[in-house]
């Protein structure tokens, strides 16, 4: 079942949020870009990405805060260019 909101649908908190990092890995997101936490859908059950005043992920922070986030960031970068 597709939910009425269009957004993709994950089956677990866990999986949304391991999406989640990715695109900010991968696109290269700056913090406060892009999705910022995970929410049950009260339509379809799953779980989907939020952006919009949303209080960020504690796991997106800790990376960021670590600098973790900007290494994966700086890896994920290079791998592409070859
Ligand atoms: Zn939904």
């Amino acid at each position: 079942m597709r939910c009425s909101s269009g957004k993709i649908q994950y089956d677990s908190q866990q999986l949304a949020e391991d999406a989640l990092i990715d695109q900010h890995i991968y696109k290269g997101f700056a913090a406060h870009e892009g999705p910022q936490n995970v929410y049950e859908c009260r339509d379809c059950g799953y779980w989907h990405m939020t952006s919009k005043n949303a209080e960020r992920l504690p796991r997106l922070q800790e990376m960021q805060d670590s600098g973790e986030m900007r290494k994966k960031q700086q890896a994920s970068h290079w791998e592409r260019r070859f």
